[in-house]
């Protein structure tokens, strides 16, 4: 086995630009730098408005430059960086400098929401290699990266544990070969809890996912199972199959991360112990695969693997998802515009648990659905269903 200061393929280093490197992926991401330093260059790091690790961050992987969004947050950023030579850039053009930087040749989209879409537009029509695990991306322009994907050299490979093990299970394999993908999901803290009290659900109750730690507002997504109909969507685009060819399946100890069946009947999956940092490290490695010391299964410790139908009827936001995914057009960007308003007005003790579905099928159908051709087509959806949102709280509806 090789050491760590050893490179581990005979392909040139990765200069890195990680996109919201402050969060729950960015820092599992350079956690994976870290332990094969040789294979990576950090060119760029960025975050909303943490700008103490971001800072931190800095001055150890001594970027070029660092990309704050929030203005104040800047200023503290300058004095913590003053003397670094590192450049502290801002906002949304800031973001899209980090991601064509000439010596990046990857860029690690691990910002939550909408606001990651333009930034990996970005880095694709620069022909990067995009390591994906903003999935909002997908949801509110798959079309739009369909077509920037065809007409530029750019690359995705999922971050997303569901998406990586399919597109594991799809190395060697053609497409026409495939019959059905099948995302295993874990059900989130509520898969037993009885659907008549779940009014009363609180923030921390929500927060608290039983097999995986992440940001606030995957955890909430995964909470109300509406993360798994965005992995759909997002599923759609990456594997380029329609929607009628992917289903969901209860797997509640995560181990299956989700398979593949193809048309002779067989199924590949992908099994692991339930840690980001192995498809992080497999969306870096590949095409090849670095010894890691992640955990293993214990195999003879692994008496059960249960799976079981979603409950759509307990879980509704799945199947708004699915909907959104066949009306296509702006359906799936006022779903997710939608989705992220309500969230946030949840975690902000303004909504409850049950609020947030009512919110996002009462935009989906107030809402004038029709085409999206252009970047400034979502932003101004997005902008309108995040305002529908907002005026039906403000005003009681609920
Ligand atoms: P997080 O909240 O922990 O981190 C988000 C990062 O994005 C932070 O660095 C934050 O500063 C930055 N950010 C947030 N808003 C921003 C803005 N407006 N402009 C610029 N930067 C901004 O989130 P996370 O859990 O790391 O998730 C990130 C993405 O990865 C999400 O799309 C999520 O769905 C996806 N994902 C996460 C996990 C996981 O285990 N955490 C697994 C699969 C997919
Ligand atoms: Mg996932």
């Amino acid at each position: 086995m090789k050491t760590e200061d050893q490179t581990y393929s005979d392909r040139p280093v990765q200069g890195l630009s990680i996109l919201g490197s402050t969060g729950s992926i960015g820092t599992q991401t350079l956690d994976v730098v870290r332990r094969f330093p040789c294979e990576f260059r950090v060119h760029a790091l960025s975050a909303r408005s943490n700008a103490r690790l971001l800072a931190q961050q800095a001055k150890e992987f001594r970027p070029m430059c660092v990309v704050i969004e929030e203005p104040t947050a800047a200023e503290v950023l300058r004095q913590l960086l003053r003397g670094t030579g590192i450049e502290v850039l801002e906002g949304r053009e800031g973001l899209c400098t980090a991601a064509t930087l000439d010596d990046v040749t990857t860029v690690v989209a691990a910002m939550v929401g909408f606001a990651g879409l333009e930034s990996v537009l970005a880095a694709l029509r620069a022909m990067k290699k995009v390591a994906l695990a903003n999935k909002e991306t997908l949801v509110v322009a798959g079309a739009i990266v369909e077509q920037v994907l065809a007409e530029s050299g750019g690359v995705i490979i999922p971050i997303d544990s569901e998406h990586s093990a399919i597109f594991q299970c799809l190395v060697g394999e053609s497409e026409k070969d495939v019959e059905e993908l099948v995302l295993t999901a874990s059900g989130g803290p509520f898969r037993t809890r009885k659907t008549s009290t779940f009014a009363s659900i609180t923030r921390e109750e929500a927060l608290d996912h039983p097999n995986w730690s992440m940001g606030a507002k995957i955890s909430i997504d995964s909470a109300t199972m509406m993360n798994k109909g965005l992995e759909v969507v997002e599923a759609r685009w990456l594997f380029g199959i329609d929607v009628e060819h992917i289903a969901v399946l209860v797997h509640p100890q995560s181990v299956v991360h989700s398979m593949v069946t193809f048309v002779d009947g067989s199924t590949k999956a992908q099994l692991g112990v339930p840690d980001m940092k192995v498809p992080i490290q497999y969306a870096l490695s590949y095409p090849d695969r670095w010894p890691a010391p992640n955990p293993r299964l214990e195999w003879s410790e692994v008496h059960h693997l249960d799976f079981e139908k979603p409950d759509v009827e307990k879980f509704p936001c799945l199947g708004l998802a699915y909907a959104a995914l066949r009306a296509g057009g702006t359906a799936p960007a006022v779903l997710n515009a939608a989705n992220e308003a309500a969230v946030s007005l949840f975690l902000s003790g303004r909504i409850r648990f049950t609020d947030i579905h009512y919110l996002i099928a009462q935009t989906l159908e107030s809402m004038e659905l029709g085409r999206a051709d252009t970047l400034a087509d979502l932003v101004a959806i997005d902008t309108e269903a995040r305002s529908f949102v907002l005026e039906h709280t403000r005003v009681g509806a609920i």
